[in-house]
């Protein structure tokens, strides 16, 4: 067997020892004689899972008794629409245009009701996160929307906006569980755990109790009503129970490992390792304001595309993959998320100090 040092953006790297661990209990969940995949979602075996993983995100992320945990399907894309259907009473809220995901919400938004551009960084194609300090929001806004770390473009919020008392809901895909969070600070985290958590198919939502109501938009599909999704506890119809069940491991390696607080520092090692190369390179430059930077997603160029393609396959070849950037933006991109072991940044950053001795 020879694992290589993956830097997918999503679905991405997920810690070996959760991968090990699957597969030894693949054939027999332990002592079932069956695998998770061939489980009732109503079993004994598969309620202790599902409620494990729940206890552990809690203790993890220190959720308050007040705020409702849904494991759910249909990605990160369809929550564009269920936030809206959900919680658009007024039907008007604020969007910050910080990357194309925040993009697709707020298209997705419109279609219910009034999405107001708070904010946009478009006019420096997304390099930076906007000054939120005085947003131009409204009493009748039902809330205020962002995507806190920008998988695309390799922004994150490192001040939350102000939200002038309004409701703040984050999409945190691709820097969920990668440091402590307040999450009383918020309304709504939802997250598609394919970028840091589990495997691609489930998506996870927390919302604070007031916010789930009867009293939706009347054409809110049931399975997109959250009040349905949380009073069965995401067993409404049957689950991701496999997804569900790798990220209840990965939630117990990341309690095993420290905790957030350990996963925090693990993390600021690994993305300065890796800025502070770049800072210095006279090769590869990073593309991101320095007060802007993600932890979690690197994008860098040489500026040259020929160069760019000969140094992706170049990598590949030592074992270092998915580096090419978003088909949108091109270049070169990193994720080095929470499953990445910091060898494989120090393996990059070997290879990158090579690559421009030999190419610069
Ligand atoms: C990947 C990603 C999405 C889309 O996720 P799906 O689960 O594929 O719908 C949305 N937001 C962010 C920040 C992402 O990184």
């Amino acid at each position: 067997m020879s694992r290589v040092y993956n830097f997918s953006a999503g679905p991405a790297v997920l810690p070996v020892e959760v991968l090990q661990e699957a597969a030894d209990e693949m054939l027999d969940y332990r002592g079932t004689g069956m695998s998770v995949m061939e489980m009732s979602h109503r079993s004994k075996d598969f309620d202790d899972i599902i409620k494990t993983a729940e206890a552990d995100i809690r203790t993890l992320m220190n959720i308050p008794d007040n705020y409702k945990v849904l494991f759910l399907q249909g990605g990160a894309s369809q929550q564009f629409a269920a936030i809206p259907l959900n919680l658009m009473r007024n039907r008007k809220a604020g969007y910050i245009i910080t990357g194309q995901w925040a993009k697709k919400a707020c298209a997705e938004a419109k279609k219910y009701g009034e999405a107001v551009e708070l904010a946009s960084s478009a006019d420096k194609t997304f390099t930076y996160i906007p000054d939120c300090s005085d947003l131009p929001i409204t009493d009748d806004m039902d809330y205020v929307y962002i995507c806190e770390n920008n998988t695309i473009y390799g922004t994150k919020y490192h001040t939350l906006p102000n939200t002038k008392g309004k409701i703040l809901v984050a999409d945190q895909s691709s820097c969920f569980l990668s440091e402590p969070v307040d999450v009383t600070k918020y309304g709504l985290i939802m997250a598609g755990v394919q970028k840091n958590v589990g495997p691609a198919g489930v998506v996870i939502v927390i919302i604070r109790e007031d916010l789930i109501r009867d009293d939706v938009l009347p054409f809110t599909p049931t399975m997109l009503k959250y009040q349905t999704q949380a009073e069965k506890d995401s067993l409404y119809n049957t689950p991701n129970c496999y997804g569900i069940y790798i990220c209840g491991k990965v939630f117990k390696w990341l309690l095993k490992n420290g905790g957030l607080e350990a996963r925090k520092e693990i993390n600021e090692k690994k993305a300065k390792l890796l800025y502070d190369f770049l800072d210095q390179s006279k090769l590869f430059k990073g593309t991101v304001e320095p007060a802007s930077r993600s932890m979690m997603n690197v994008p860098f160029v040489i500026g040259d595309k020929a160069m760019e393609e000969k140094f992706v396959a170049e990598a590949k070849k030592a074992g270092l993959v998915n580096l090419k950037g978003h088909r949108t933006v091109g270049g070169m991109r990193a994720s080095i998320y929470n499953a990445m072991p910091i060898e494989g940044v120090q393996k990059l950053v070997e290879f990158m100090t090579e690559f421009e001795k030999e190419n610069l």
